[in-house]
């Protein structure tokens, strides 16, 4: 590459990464590495549908040196950001590499956030990543068929029960999902649980779901969930997750072999000063994305936390469209002549959806509130536009629709690591 281009850095390729680097391409002006610790950018609203084992992860995921084949100004770096040295401007990875910059754009997201409860950390399962979404939809299929091999009946439940932390939208659409799917496939492929044996719970440490959106999207997420069999404990909080029992702040105890958590918070990084991160670790910028207290030290999406965008005095909420039109932005103004000024970032609002159940969701948008069908089929629409590549798109459209005419896809497969024969033996509850 040439010597006299900018370099940028950019730590992640997610959403906020994935279009700055999109606006960025092929402007001989600027030469980009794009650091990831996958090869691949995902989608991560439609994790939970991986999870859920409704949609396959190639329909969500996309590698990054093919996106890069005609972008001749990116290159990509596979490894972790650990730490940065914003004197030297340079971005030390995980595999022992050093990256100099002239800008550094640090869009690497969030990671969840266990609030420091060690034992939840140890035993539950997350669900940011792919690895998280395929971790959980192997555990909770492998959970059913230990229970089926169980002779001991308190055994047998706690392994049929399932405890999702949080009802925010991550909760809300997991928790629809697996109460439809214990409706539509438990008794025709499991004939040999009982009806009624699956249990959902769901903790909201707050007095409703779905804290951010209106009150009629409130009530609707607890009527249909309720509906579908989910026990909801609202004002309650899990305290620890210890001996095979999800603890409550009211005493409370739930067997379960499968706690969900969804809460999150800015990801680790070192060498900034303490004052350029803000609440959820997240790091202070100002209107330009600029991070506070670093030079030419840039952050975008869920990681950021701007805080002077008059609609949004406390920050943007942490959506993918943040992300995206924090990126575009940003390539935006670094493309501008020298001496133009700046456009600040102003958040335009398109809304928040979420799925509740089959050919049922809710959506708040700017002019109004929708539910039900329309709703679901917007919410469709809305999450297939941004999925990479015209290839995945496709083939995410035929396996929805294969998924909701049937409520029967055929990936309920538990893939794992092989081992040895008397590990899996004791994990089915096998006794030699
Ligand atoms: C389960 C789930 C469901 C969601 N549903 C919705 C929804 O329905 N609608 C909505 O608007 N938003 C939703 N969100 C939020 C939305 O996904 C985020 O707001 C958005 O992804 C933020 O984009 P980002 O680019 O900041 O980070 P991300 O999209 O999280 O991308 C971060 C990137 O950084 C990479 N990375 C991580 N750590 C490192 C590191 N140390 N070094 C280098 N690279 C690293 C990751 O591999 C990833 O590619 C959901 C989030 C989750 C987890």
């Amino acid at each position: 590459m040439n010597g006299n281009r900018k370099r940028i850095v950019v730590a992640g390729g997610g959403f906020a990464g994935l279009n700055f680097l999109k606006a960025v391409a092929n402007d001989n002006r600027f030469e980009v590495t794009l650091v990831d610790r996958n090869n691949y950018h995902y989608f991560p609203p439609l994790l939970y549908q991986v999870g859920m084992a409704f949609i396959e992860l190639s329909n969500i995921t996309y590698p990054f040196r093919r996106y890069f084949q005609k972008r001749r100004n990116l290159r990509f770096h596979l490894g972790s950001v650990i730490s940065i040295d914003p004197k030297v401007k340079a971005v030390y990875t995980t595999n022992g590499n050093v990256l100099h910059y002239d800008y550094l754009v640090i869009a690497f997201g969030t990671e969840t956030n266990y609030f420091g409860m060690e034992s939840v950390q140890k035993n539950c399962l997350a669900l940011k990543t792919i690895n998280d979404a395929l971790k959980l939809r192997n555990h909770l299929l492998t959970n059913v068929e230990r229970a089926i091999n169980c002779k001991d009946e308190a055994e047998k439940s706690r392994l049929l029960n399932v405890v999702i932390a949080g009802g925010g939208p991550t909760g809300v659409e997991v928790a629809g999902m697996l109460g439809e799917m214990v409706r539509k496939i438990g008794q025709k492929e499991y004939p040999e649980i009982p009806r009624g044996s699956f249990k959902i719970y769901m903790i909201q440490s707050g007095p409703v779901l779905l804290n951010n959106m209106s009150k009629k999207a409130q009530d609707e997420a607890f009527t249909v969930l309720s509906h579908l069999g989910v026990e909801i404990l609202l004002n309650t909080r899990v305290v620890g997750f210890n001996d095979g029992k999800v603890l409550l702040n009211n005493g409370q105890a739930i067997p379960t072999n499968a706690l969900l958590w969804t809460t999150v918070i800015g990801r680790e990084l070192h060498g900034l000063p303490q004052s350029s991160f803000g609440h959820g670790r997240r790091l202070l910028v100002d209107e330009f994305s600029k991070v506070k207290g670093a030079e030419d030290v840039f952050a975008l999406g869920d990681i950021s936390l701007d805080l002077t965008d008059p609609q949004f005095p406390t920050g943007h909420p942490q959506l993918a469209q943040v992300a995206i039109q924090q990126g575009k932005l940003l390539a935006e103004n670094l493309k501008r002549e020298t001496g133009k000024k700046w456009k600040p970032f102003r958040y335009k609002d398109k809304g928040v959806m979420a799925i509740i159940s089959k050919y049922n969701a809710i959506a708040d948008l700017p002019k109004g509130s929708l539910k039900g069908f329309s709703a679901w089929f917007l919410w469709l629409f809305i999450h297939l536009l941004p999925i990479a590549g015209f290839r995945n798109k496709v083939d995410l459209l035929f396996n929805w629709a294969w998924a909701f005419l049937t409520n029967n896809p055929t990936l309920r497969v538990i893939i794992q690591k092989e081992e040895k024969k008397d590990d899996r033996h004791q994990e089915l509850g096998i006794r030699h």
